[in-house]
Parts: C-alpha cells; structure tokens; sequence
C-alpha cells in the first residue's frame, strides 16, 4: 500500500466543478483540508475556449487557467494531479487512485464526461476528438496538413469545431446521423437557422447518414458513408455525444445510470456529493434527475454544494444556462425549450432574419428563451424564466 492521507473534503475531477467547488467551500469560510485529485496532468482550466478562441489561434493555452499554483496554495488546497481515482470504499470512507488511498470525511465526485469514440471498422486511430488541452493541441498540430476535413457530429460542439475550421480556410464536410444540427434544449427550433448558417459558409453538410468504415490510403483518409458515398479528407474529427466518467464507482452501492445520481442538494449517498457534467442532478422543477452539460449548471451545482456542506443551507435549483458561437453567430439559451411549434413566440428581432430572440410558453409558463445575436435584449429577456406570464 502507499500513501495513506486523509482530508476533510476530497474532490476528485480537478476541472471546472471541482475548482468552484473547492474555492466555495473557502469563501463559505470552510478551513478544512481540501485535496483535490485529477487525471489531467494539467491544473484546472476552461474548456469552452478550446473550440473557439484556442482552435482559432486568438488564446494561448495559457489563457484558460482557472486557477494559478500560487492561488491554490493561498487557499491552501492540494493538488493530486496526473493521476486518476481507481474505486471507492464507502465503508472505510477511502477513495483509491491506484496503490494508495485517501481518506475523507466528506467526498465530491466532479469527473465530468469523456468524448464518446467514433465505432466503425478500419482505422479509427486516425479519428480526433476535444475534450482537453491535448486534444486541441493535437488537433492544432494536424490542421497545418490537412486542408480537407470530415466533421462527425452536428451537435454544438461539432458545428463550433466547423465553423472555425471554416474560418481558417479549411474545406468541411459535416456529417450527421439524424436529420439536421442538433443543440441541446432548443427543442429543434434553430436547426434550420444553423443549417443555413452552414451552407452560407460553404460547409458540405451529410444529414441522415452515418460513418461506415475509415481507412488511410496514399492521398488521405476515405470516410466511407453508409449510404455507401466515399469522401476523401486529410483528416476527421468526431463530436457524437459523451460518456459520464463513472467507471471508478462501486456501481453496486451508487446509481451510475447516465450520470451520478443526487437529489436537489447533489446529495448522493451520505457525506457524498456529485457535481458538474457527471451528476445527474434532481431539478426541483422536473420530475426525473438529468445531467446538464454546461459551465453554468457546474458553477452552480459547485456553489450550491459548498453552501450545503457548510451551513446545510440548500441553494435554488437554477434553469440551465448555455452558449455558444457559430460563424460569429452568438447563441444563449437559458432554461429548456419546448419542442412544440405551437408553443413557440418571438419576443424580439425577425426569426427569419440574423437577429432575434424566441421563448416557449407551455400552460402559461415560460419553459427557455433563447437568443440569436441579441446578446444584451437577452439578459432582460430571460428573466421572464422566473415568473408566471403576465399576458
Ligand atoms: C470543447 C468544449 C467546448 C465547450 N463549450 C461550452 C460552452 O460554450 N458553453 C458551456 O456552457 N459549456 C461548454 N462546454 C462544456 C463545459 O466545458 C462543461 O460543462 C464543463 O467543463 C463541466 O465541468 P466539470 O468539472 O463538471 O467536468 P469536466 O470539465 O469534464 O472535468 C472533469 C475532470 O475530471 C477528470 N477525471 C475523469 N475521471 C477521473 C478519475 N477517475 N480520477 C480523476 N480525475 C478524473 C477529467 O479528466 C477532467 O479533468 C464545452 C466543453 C468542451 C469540451
């Protein structure tokens, strides 16, 4: 056995839930011993800016630190980092990262999703995916050869890697199984504006098809489609989904199904807590627990944690809040739109035009509102979230 330790809060995942949760905990006034354990080998950073401002040579790596090593040790928290958690004993209150073992009074699952792999035959080594730092940097150090590319997945990630692709003068081919762009919570309804966004870009879109087989011959890579089209690139890169990284979980004693699942507090067991991507979260509004994948649901699920851990106070379940920018379209959706046409009302702007903000009112309530490049008409419109509709 090697280093035993124990720690009053040990959070493993040193990424962005993880480092809001540990900061949190110290501006709550908590002056326990906090360590924090990561796989990464790097210290916590931001990952939005990988697929935007970092693909597109505007930040440095650098740029997206979340914390230095100075500001850690100010607020006295230790790093494991480079190393990934292997189990955990609940009885014994022991998490294990290989041979050694740290003991805590309370823990914080903040490990977040991994790429889901692209599953077809031939060479599949030759397939990219962003999650982290290493990813971007090899994707960044393939772009310079590769003027052809085959995107996989039209979800945000997918059409934000396009689209700076694009930017840079690259040719891409997008390919998707179902039948258009699909971002998280729009219900559908921005599916059509993005597809044209595309194509006004000069993107090759394939809806409705899915990848067959890849393989590597003289002049590139062949992705072989199933509606039994061939296209040539010099590289791929997939976006098709994410897995919760919840394999080091006695999945016998914590319910692992898509996620960690926690009521309304993150509570998972006792003195067990689960936050950001990887927590299937009980929002009070909804009847099921759902994983949310954004920055904002982990800030908050960080803070509300923290808060909960200190003073037992639990926090407001907030509405997810999320971002994205395609071909410099910037779009903000808070809280979850309805998929229904009927349910659909344009509060500002043209929806057919370049500017405009949209809500669904489903029994009289507002389910999300959602902004296409009215940033600022979208804060004040938002807050129609909180309320009944007033007429
Ligand atoms: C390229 C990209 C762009 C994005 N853009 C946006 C955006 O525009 N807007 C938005 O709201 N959200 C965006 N997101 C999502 C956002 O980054 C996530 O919601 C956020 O990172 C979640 O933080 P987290 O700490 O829960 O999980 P993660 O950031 O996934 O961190 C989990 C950490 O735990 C580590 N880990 C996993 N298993 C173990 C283990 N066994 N032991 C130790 N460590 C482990 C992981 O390696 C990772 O470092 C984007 C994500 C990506 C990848």
């Amino acid at each position: 056995m090697g280093i035993v330790a124990t720690y009053d809060v040990v959070i493993v995942g040193g990424s962005l839930a993880g480092i809001t949760c540990a900061q949190a905990l110290r501006t709550e006034g908590f002056d326990g011993t906090i360590l924090i354990v990561g796989d990464e080998r790097y210290l916590p950073y931001n990952r939005p800016p990988l697929s935007k401002q970092v693909l597109l040579n505007k930040w440095q790596i650098d740029q997206t630190a979340l914390i230095s090593r100075e500001k850690g040790a100010e607020l006295n928290i230790e790093f494991v980092l480079g190393r990934a958690a292997t189990g955990l004993d609940l009885a014994s209150k022991a998490l294990l990262v290989g041979r050694e073992s740290y003991h805590f009074s309370k823990l914080i699952i903040a490990t977040g999703v991994s790429p889901r792999n692209l599953v077809v035959q031939g060479d599949v080594d030759d397939v990219l995916l962003l999650r982290t730092v290493d990813d971007v940097l090899a994707i960044k150090e393939r772009l310079g050869s590769s003027k052809r590319i085959a995107m996989v997945g039209a979800g945000v990630l997918g059409c934000e890697m396009t689209s700076a692709f694009a930017q840079m003068g690259h040719q891409v081919q997008l390919i998707e199984r179902l039948a258009g762009p699909q971002m998280p919570n729009t219900g559908g309804h921005i599916s059509q504006k993005i597809h044209a966004e595309l194509v006004n870009n000069g993107i090759n879109t394939h809806y409705g098809v899915a990848v067959r087989s890849i393989s590597r011959v003289t002049d590139g890579i062949i992705v072989e489609l199933d509606n039994s089209s061939n296209i040539l690139v010099d590289m791929v890169v997939a976006s098709i989904g994410s897995v919760p990284n919840t394999q080091w979980l006695p999945s016998d004693l914590i319910d692992t199904t898509n996620g960690v699942l926690c009521d309304s507090t993150g509570l998972v067991v006792p003195d067990v807590y689960a936050i950001g991507d990887v927590a299937r979260w009980q929002l009070r509004s909804e009847e099921t627990a759902r994983r949310i994948e954004n920055q904002t649901s982990a800030i908050n699920q960080a803070l509300a944690v923290a808060k909960f851990i200190v003073s037992g106070t639990a926090s407001p379940t907030t509405e997810p809040f999320f971002w994205s920018e395609i071909f410099e379209k910037k779009i903000l959706l808070s809280g979850i739109l309805d998929p229904d046409p009927g349910s659909v009302r344009i509060l500002n702007g043209d929806f057919s035009g370049d500017k405009f903000i949209i809500a669904t009112e489903v029994n009289g309530s507002y389910t999300g509102v959602l902004s296409w490049n009215m940033p600022r008409e979208f804060r004040e419109a938002r807050k129609l979230l909180k309320g009944e509709v007033n007429g």
